[in-house]
């Protein structure tokens, strides 16, 4: 690498965000470009179910780095523009414009995008996703006190806008497909936790309503499922999921599968001067044994710092714990490690009179998970056991009696 050197980022997000500040870090001594088709410098995107939506925070509030900071950077912006393809022969990225632009080190922190939902009436207007600054804009807009709004989707951002649509004046339903919130990641008990919570806020959740239509003149009236049940609507928010863009990777060359496949340092073993990052990235994880793609800020922020050594020829693997969290209401749920596959569950505290316990998962007697809510010690605690691989025995994990002292004590 030397001072010609350039270093292109595609996507301006998190993970972009933090790759510029840790190739800086690392030494990256060449040129820096980053290519978004945002036209905004990266910013938080948490806020935008909560904060940015109730007008607790400005956009200027969300920057995750202010320009001057990157200015001292010495990063180049190209914001509004896309990326149409990678020529990996030629080491260059293919605009819009059909301009070329060279590149020695290339990152991929495309992120993800939102699914549709692809029923009738969908083009109404007052019906939203959530996923970027002007989506959260569109939103405030329809918000009304005393209005009714219809969430579709029982996950993060669904509950997370639902909780505030409420505190904000609106009656709120919530239709969930499947049999319980929070089914991708979390178990039955805990998405009975907040099922619960949500109903003593005043929310109404019905499971197993799929919606078949949206009725409307211009703007949505009401959802039509297809049970036949109506619900009507003065602002709808759909929330089912994202979906990993890895088309530019694809097209390339690089081997994909729901994820750009990487190794432990963030590189395509196809092509190791390109790195990717963020939700759109698939790796092997040491703890968990597996490939993992994980849609969480703290996986963007940390994968970027092995990335970035990566790119500046030093060995730096990512193997960190995966963790996430979700605000509702009083209430903040931390997890730490992966849920999807234990064989033992066990509650610390009481899960169904109180807003505070944890549920510690396990597999195979070996712990592999924590939800933890309103508990912040505990989840500290699930972190470091989670990383040296401690594993106190499930009664002892949950015996609330034990304090949180008694049980570092367990571990050290
Ligand atoms: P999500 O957490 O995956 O939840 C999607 C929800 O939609 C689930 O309830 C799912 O039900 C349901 N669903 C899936 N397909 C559906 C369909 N065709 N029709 C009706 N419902 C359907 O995704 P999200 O809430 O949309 O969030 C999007 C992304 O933003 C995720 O990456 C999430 O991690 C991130 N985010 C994170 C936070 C946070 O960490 N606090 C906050 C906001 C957003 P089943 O699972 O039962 O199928």
């Amino acid at each position: 690498m030397n001072s010609d050197s350039i270093a292109v980022i595609i996507g301006g997000s998190h993970a972009a965000s933090q790759l510029i500040a840790s190739l800086r870090q690392e030494g990256w001594i060449g040129r820096i470009l980053v290519i978004s088709d945002e036209k905004q410098l990266p910013y938080h995107r948490p806020p935008l179910s909560k904060t940015y939506l109730s007008g607790e925070k400005t956009p200027e509030n969300l920057l995750i780095r202010k320009p001057a900071v990157y200015e001292k950077l010495n990063v180049k912006w190209l914001l509004e523009t896309h990326v149409e393809s990678i020529d990996r022969a030629t080491k260059s990225v293919v605009l819009g414009n059909g301009e070329r632009l060279k590149y020695d080190k290339l990152a991929l922190c495309t992120g993800a995008r939102v699914k549709k939902l692809a029923i009738a009436g969908s083009n109404l207007s007052g019906i939203h996703y959530l996923r970027n600054l002007s989506d959260a804009e569109a939103i405030k807009k329809d918000i009304k006190h005393g209005g009714r709004a219809v969430i579709i989707g029982g996950g993060y951002i669904g509950l997370e806008t639902a909780a505030l649509l409420r505190k904000m004046g609106m009656a709120v339903d919530v239709l969930v497909h499947s049999s319980r919130v929070l089914r991708r990641v979390t178990a039955g008990p805990v998405s009975d936790f907040f099922t619960r919570l949500h109903s003593q806020e005043g929310i109404q959740i019905h499971t197993r309503e799929k919606p078949d239509s949206f009725e409307g003149d211009k703007q949505v009236e009401s959802v039509i499922c297809a049970s036949g049940k109506r619900f009507l609507a003065d602002l709808v928010i759909i929330g089912i999921g994202v979906t990993p863009n890895t088309e530019l990777a694809e097209a390339c060359g690089l081997p994909v599968d729901d994820g750009i496949i990487v190794d432990e340092f963030c590189a395509s073993e196809e092509d190791r001067d390109i790195v990717a990052v963020g939700d759109c990235a698939k790796h092997p994880s040491s703890i968990y044994n597996r490939f993992l793609r994980l849609e969480s800020v703290p996986n963007a922020s940390e994968q970027a710092m092995s990335a970035a050594a990566t790119m500046c020829g030093k060995i730096k693997p990512y193997a960190v714990v995966p963790w996430f969290w979700s605000d509702q209401y009083d209430i903040k749920l931390q997890m730490a490690g992966l849920n999807d596959d234990y064989d033992q569950m066990v509650i610390r505290g009481d899960i169904d009179n109180s807003r505070s316990f944890v549920a510690w998962y396990f597999l195979n007697g070996k712990l592999v998970a924590a939800d933890c809510v309103n508990r912040p010690q505990e989840f500290r605690l699930a972190q470091q056991m989670l990383k040296n691989g401690i594993n106190p025995s499930p009664e002892e994990l949950a015996d609330d009696n034990l304090g949180v002292k008694q049980l570092l004590e367990l571990i050290e």
